[in-house]
């Protein structure tokens, strides 16, 4: 008997991509497989966890089930779905949500994936283990954790998930479903550290909708709200919002309408159409009648906010009087593209309100320490690993465990193999991980490509090319063509110098052999190039070399 195995193979030792494989009885569960938003740019789109471990054992995958919506859980299952022919189980939302997303996959064999949603009643039965889904409040509709039935005992996930006991309509923190298991004694809970290094309560969502109402009613002007789309609950009370205060709802931003079109279909949201209006009918409203939800609360530069603070975007100007509320957090990462973003807005007279300047206009999805503490002395389990974090959020997370008196507490970084036996947590092997960049294209890049990209981005590039005889003797003169490096236009003479060092480099080549050979050439041009930039810009650009050889006559 090898217990139960954890397997992370993103998520532990950093904030997104979460990927976990469990395996009992010698068949594996994946629970969600999201994407990470650091490394991306240079033609990078998609980042998500390097899976090659889980391929080399895809005979044993029986199933990906997802706890819930977000990117960071369910970004990358169209390429794990191109790797392996698992059924897919998840919450109505997160399907309705990876469905869309694989339409927009031209290259995906969309109609032979198995969907198959779970609820609160649902029972699956993988791997040996039986798993019961069991709502929990957090930040998007249908969020679920996992209370897991194996042979090493009952194992609760919470997923992502806050304690709020006043929840939006159709939320809820179900208690009542875990209760049941308490009495047999929770073996090991698994939990989201995102926020174990934030101290008390996260705070209620119908808070927010309250104090932004407050903040609406006295607004004169346009007020446009910056939010995640994915908040629909947060948007559903914005249009009570503009109902209460005589405004129209103007969606600005493709995923705002992906999640508005969603959470209609499944009635989250119903009968909007009092007061939303289509976005082409922004520019027509009056401005005390306006109330935009716009998406790009990162300063993401192609987003609607950006678009609207550089007065760019086609569906609606602000300016002098009109109010603009962050309703999110700051991703770590992103707070000079924010601060930029504010700026912007303010030097056209449009005014701010972020959480920093009134903290009640967001309130984060993920428990804080207070909600970790009365989680773990609610579910008293013998053991613990945290989930979802950084290093350093994970180990807050397993201190705060100890405090609250759970006798065994590991702590495990992505590709670590943990197991569960006789009520022990070890870390009993370790399997390759890592990351793989997607380009735009849909494919993987190698790491090398993206290093060139790097280089390329950060000193220019240069290319030379010369021809030579059938000995190699320099023909003529080299040509030079940079990118990132100068204006050669404006530059004529320091190309011309360049010409000259390369072609003086490459006559004054000793050999005792008679024919010089490319790579010798190539080698010798390109050092020379580099030199003499360094030389004159004080900068190495990459530099490319290239030999045309004459053919004898
Ligand atoms: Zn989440
Ligand atoms: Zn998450």
């Amino acid at each position: 008997m090898t217990g139960v195995r954890f397997t992370p193979l993103g998520g532990l030792g950093e904030i997104g991509m979460n990927c976990m494989a469990v395996e009992h009885d010698g068949r594996i569960v994946v629970i969600d497989c999201g994407v990470i938003f650091d490394g991306r740019g240079l033609g990078v789109d998609v980042v998500h966890a390097d899976w090659e471990w889980l391929i080399d054992r895809r005979q044993d995958v029986v199933a990906l089930v997802l706890t819930h919506g977000h990117e960071d859980h369910i970004g990358a299952v169209s390429y794990f779905l191109r790797d392996f022919d698992v059924p897919v189980y998840g919450p109505a939302y997160a399907i309705a949500l990876v469905k869309h997303r694989i339409a927009e996959h031209p290259w995906h064999r969309a109609n032979r994936i198995e969907y198959r949603v779970i609820t609160e009643g649902s029972r699956l039965d993988l791997a040996g283990m039986t798993m019961r889904p069991w709502q929990v409040t957090h930040s998007m509709p249908s969020c679920f954790g996992l209370v897991i039935e194996t042979s090493e005992g009952i194992i609760v996930h919470t997923g992502d998930f806050k304690i709020d006991d006043r929840p939006p309509p159709g939320e809820r923190f179900a208690r009542d479903v875990v209760e049941p298991y308490l009495e047999r004694g929770i073996a090991l809970v698994l939990s989201d550290s995102t926020n174990a290094l934030t101290p008390g309560e996260s705070g209620g969502e119908l808070g927010v909708g309250e104090a932004l109402e407050e903040i609406v009613a006295r607004a004169t002007g346009r007020v446009i709200v910056g939010l995640f789309a994915s908040n629909v609950h947060r948007m559903r009370m914005l249009f009570d919002v503009a109902r209460h205060t005589g405004r129209k709802v103007v969606p600005l931003g493709r995923s705002i309408d992906t999640h508005l079109r969603i959470a209609q279909e499944l009635a989250i949201l119903k009968d909007p159409h009092d007061v939303l209006v289509r976005r082409e009918e922004g520019r027509t409203l009056a401005p005390s009648q306006t109330l935009a939800l716009a998406t790009g609360s990162q300063g993401e530069p192609q987003a609607a906010l950006s678009r609207l603070a550089s007065g760019n975007h086609p569906d609606l100007g602000i300016g002098e009087g009109d109010l603009v509320i962050l309703s999110s957090r700051v991703i770590p990462g992103n707070e000079r593209l924010i601060l930029d973003l504010i700026e912007t807005l303010e030097r056209r007279g449009v005014r701010v309100i972020s959480r920093s300047i009134d903290p009640r206009v967001h309130v984060s999805g993920h428990a804080h320490v207070e909600e970790q503490r009365s989680l773990l002395e609610w579910l008293k389990p013998r053991a613990f690993l945290p989930v979802h974090g950084t290093f350093v959020h994970l180990r807050a997370h397993a201190r705060i465990a100890r405090d609250a008196g759970v006798p065994e507490v590991a702590t495990a970084l992505n590709g670590e193999v943990i197991q569960l036996s006789d009520g022990k947590l070890r870390v009993v092997d370790r399997v390759w991980s890592g990351r793989v960049h997607i380009d735009r294209g849909g494919e993987p890049v190698d790491g090398r490509v993206l290093a060139d990209r790097r280089n390329v981005a950060e000193w220019g590039e240069a290319v030379v090319s010369f021809v030579v005889d059938e000995r190699g003797a320099l023909v003529g003169e080299p040509r030079i063509t940079t990118r990132g490096v100068v204006i050669e236009a404006d530059e004529p003479n320091l190309l011309e110098d360049a010409r000259d060092a390369v072609a003086h480099a490459l006559r004054e080549i000793r050999t005792p052999r008679l024919v010089i050979d490319d790579e010798t050439l190539e080698d010798t041009a390109r050092r020379a190039l580099r030199r003499f930039f360094g030389a004159e810009l004080g900068k190495k650009p990459i530099v490319t070399a290239l030999t045309h050889r004459l053919a004898r006559a």
